[in-house]
């Protein structure tokens, strides 16, 4: 863990409302008198797990809590600073615009805070170890009227023009809810709008239909893929589009989808065929991790040695959404780490 703390990583699948910390839960709720004061309600401690729905039903309750612009942007700037302090160097964080008619919050005010949120903590540590480069993908949740993710597509792609920081769109939300059909439109429009796509499929049994349905898309990234290998035509696709994944051990063992055993998860057969795999953390507030912490689950399911580590985490900077540019700093930077780390 010590040497995975210190190892400069990428954070590419990280939704805000989950990724809120402890403390700033309670710091968040200190200014909320009518609600249960109790922020262990939205963690999951170790080796303790839930279903989906009861994780569902955690981030319903972090919406409560989250209600409004400023929060909004606290809530950024807080997990922003929490992935700088776990060595990570560029973190695509992502998160669903919403209205809250209570606090005149709506979509565009939501992308707004995002935003400001990145801006402000970039601004005030450009030149300390805080330092981090951030992008914002808005997502679309598959639980939510098809108006919803028309009006996000559409917001994105404007804020696209005027800040370099939104890269992409993220589908996501409670996987046995939606009609899959409805969102191809969307993210075809997301597409037409150079917006890349990172999609999360096949992350519970059975949907076979509308996980292919999304696959045809062909996103940039697939978010946790955890039932593409048992599907022979996905599986097939999926390896030959080389479409990277983007795997969270310990939200996928916490949710129960996939084995209680992190050595048995399906990174170690994706990465045996050399397929592009990204470590993530999901919800590091709502699952109680951290990226170095996924990290060390990795090197412990996959048997890596220090610089294979290196290269999964070095590897990581080609299936970012930002630039070339983006992508040329990062190497950089991240091979003046390596002689000291290794
Ligand atoms: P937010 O979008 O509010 O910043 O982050 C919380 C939201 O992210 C949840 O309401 C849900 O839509 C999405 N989300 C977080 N974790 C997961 C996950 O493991 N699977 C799926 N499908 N969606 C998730």
């Amino acid at each position: 863990l010590d040497f995975c703390g210190k190892l400069p990583k990428v954070e590419l699948h990280a939704h805000l409302g989950g990724s809120l910390s402890e403390k700033t839960v309670q710091g968040l709720l200190s200014g909320k008198p009518g609600i249960d004061q109790s922020a262990a309600r939205v963690v999951i401690g170790k080796g303790h797990q839930r279903t989906m729905d009861e994780c569902f039903e955690m981030f319903r309750i972090l919406h409560e809590i989250v209600d409004s612009a400023d929060m909004v942007k606290q809530a950024t700037k807080d997990v922003i600073n929490d992935f700088a302090m776990d060595g990570v160097q560029y973190l695509e964080l992502r998160s669903t615009p919403r209205d809250n008619p209570k606090t005149g919050l709506n979509k565009r005010s939501y992308i707004e805070s995002v935003l400001s949120g990145i801006n402000e903590y970039e601004h005030d540590n450009v030149n300390n170890n805080r330092c981090i480069d951030v992008r914002y993908l808005p997502s679309l949740d598959r639980g939510q009227n098809i108006e919803n993710a028309f009006e996000t597509v559409k917001l994105a792609e404007e804020f696209k023009v005027s800040s370099s920081k939104v890269v992409g769109i993220d589908l996501s939300g409670n996987p046995y809810q939606g009609n899959i059909g409805e969102f191809l439109p969307p993210l075809n429009l997301a597409r037409r709008a150079e917006l890349k796509l990172s999609i999360h499929t096949a992350e519970v049994p059975g949907y076979l239909d509308d996980d292919w349905k999304l696959l045809q898309v062909l996103p940039e990234r697939i978010g946790h893929g955890t039932y593409i290998i048992d599907r022979d035509k996905s599986h097939e696709m999926v390896l030959k589009n080389k479409i990277p994944l983007e795997l969270c051990i310990s939200s996928n063992i916490k949710t129960q989808t996939s084995p209680l055993d992190h050595r048995k998860h399906h990174i170690t057969t994706w990465l045996e065929s050399k397929h592009p795999c990204v470590v993530c953390t999901d919800d590091k507030g709502v699952f109680s991790t951290t990226l170095s912490y996924e990290y060390s689950l990795a090197a412990s399911a996959l048997g890596y040695k220090r610089s294979e580590m290196f290269k999964l985490s070095y590897d990581a900077i080609d299936h970012i959404f930002a630039d070339e540019n983006t992508k040329e700093n990062l190497r950089k930077s991240f091979l003046e780490i390596k002689p000291g780390l290794l």
